[in-house]
């Protein structure tokens, strides 16, 4: 069945147009019938891909794995000297993590099993930098083998020092700093409330934001709502320009444990009061310059014009792909580099690769939402594995984000606002009828 929404589009002096949105074809035109012009934003429909229909996995049709990985996700463990509230590996056990002796036997065993260079790397924490006398031997013998490979870390930058700096440049890292602005209280001490921690992270900016190789990383959630605050929060204390500073969001967090649903957005006031400062600020242009929301906006102009059919849309985060590949340093296979081997997370071992089976994880199409939702093809869905309460706090707060950027990409495109969605509800009990963003919040943007 071919759902579709009459979307009740506003703009100045009481105009009304009504849009109609079929995400699972990407479908989206005015009420007569006429496709939306895509033309202001760049694009237009003559555009083409070639997407075939993603597998659907589920634990009734587990997904195998690629011995030659685009992408090699290397988990070190799953130590970190910070506690935040919401992190999604705090609740995992950290019995089987990597240490330095197993360096040697997990690079003598890659050539038995990886059958060519990925083209990206990524070496995952806890904080990676936790486990230097690991990362260390670690990389430098993989960036000997593997010389055009991408490589990729997130940390939350308060173990680095000069050296590290160094080290880092001269390896071609690309790092992502993990800081979530005047919310930093919900995860520890605010590196750059720390004279000497803001000097070094200072030192990584200047050395590696010219090369386009560092950002800062920022999770958004009830008690962190704005990009725009973040930014300059952080702009501030390491003195650089807050236009230049390169942010990127990995988007509302998603709660794996209490903490995490206690910065979810628990009720409908919360929800609103998200959306409405998400799509603002994208509004206003001021978090046009965060890439992962700019992309974002971008992929669905894209999206549209090459009616990207939904059935060929994988997970958001791409690890239903078999062309991803997340183990740890004992060469276990994992649903994502967050989860521990010790849990059911460990789906099989690089030395059976055939044998490894995606048992964990849910295709959007196998959801009870995904497939009545109407920002599936932005959201992608929440998570992969989560179930029960946690999938639907987790697609609550994925759906209040999408809501506001599918609005404010609605915005970017027709110059109207997005006032209300009528369609079927992604969930049995939500009305047939939502007001998005509230008439009168445009007269007084006006
Ligand atoms: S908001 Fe929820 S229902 Fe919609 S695509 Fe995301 S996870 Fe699925
Ligand atoms: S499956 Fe994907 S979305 Fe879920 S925790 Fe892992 S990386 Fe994140």
């Amino acid at each position: 069945m071919t759902l579709s929404y009459r979307l009740h589009m506003a703009g100045p002096q009481g105009h009304r147009q009504i849009l109609l949105w079929t995400p699972s074809v990407a479908s989206l035109q005015w009420e007569d019938g006429t496709d939306v012009d895509l033309r202001p934003v760049g694009q237009d429909y003559r555009a083409t891909q070639q997407a075939g229909p993603a597998f659907p996995v589920s634990p009734a049709i587990p997904a195998g794995k690629s011995p030659a990985p685009r992408v090699l996700k290397i988990q070190l463990g799953l130590k970190c000297n910070y506690t935040c509230q919401y992190c999604n590996q705090a609740a995992q056990p950290q019995d089987s993590q990597g240490d330095p002796g197993d360096v040697a036997s997990f690079l003598a065993g890659l050539p038995s099993w990886l059958k060519a260079a990925p083209q990206r790397i990524e070496f995952w924490g806890g904080e990676p930098f936790a486990y230097w006398k690991t990362l260390r031997p670690l990389a430098e013998a993989l960036r000997e083998r593997f010389p055009a490979a991408s490589f990729g870390i997130v940390s939350n930058g308060s173990l680095l020092d000069e050296a590290k700096i160094d080290w880092l440049d001269r390896l071609g890292f690309g790092i992502g700093i993990s800081h979530d602005g005047p919310a930093m209280k919900y995860r520890g001490p605010d590196p750059l409330d720390n004279p000497q921690q803001r000097d070094v992270l200072r030192m990584l900016y200047d050395r590696l934001k010219p090369q386009g190789r560092m950002s800062f990383n920022t999770v958004l959630h009830r008690r962190n709502m704005s990009l725009t605050a973040v930014r300059r929060h952080i702009a501030e204390r390491l003195d650089v320009p807050a236009a230049e500073l390169p942010l990127v969001t990995e988007e509302i967090l998603l709660p794996y444990d209490d903490g995490g649903l206690r910065l979810s957005l628990r009720n409908e006031r919360d929800g609103r009061a998200f959306m409405h400062e998400v799509f603002w600020e994208a509004v206003r242009g001021e978090s046009m310059a965060v890439s992962t929301i700019r992309d974002k906006i971008s992929g669905f102009f894209r999206l549209v014009a090459t009616a990207r059919p939904a059935a060929s849309l994988g997970q958001k985060c791409g690890m239903d792909d078999p062309a991803k590949l997340a183990v740890d340093l004992k060469g276990n296979a994992l649903t994502c580099q967050n989860m521990s081997a010790d849990t059911r997370h460990r789906i099989g071992h690089v030395s059976a690769i055939s044998e490894i089976r995606l048992n964990t994880a849910h295709h959007w199409s196998t959801r009870e939402e995904c497939g009545r939702c109407p920002v599936l093809p932005l959201c992608q869905e929440a998570c992969l594995f989560l179930e029960q309460d946690l999938w639907r706090q987790a697609c609550d707060n994925s759906y209040w984000h999408n809501l506001a950027i599918f609005a404010a990409a609605l915005y970017w495109l027709t110059r109207l606002v997005l006032i209300e969605i009528e369609g079927p509800a992604r969930r049995d009990g939500l009305p047939a009828r939502m007001t998005v963003i509230d008439p009168a919040e445009l007269e007084v943007a006006a």
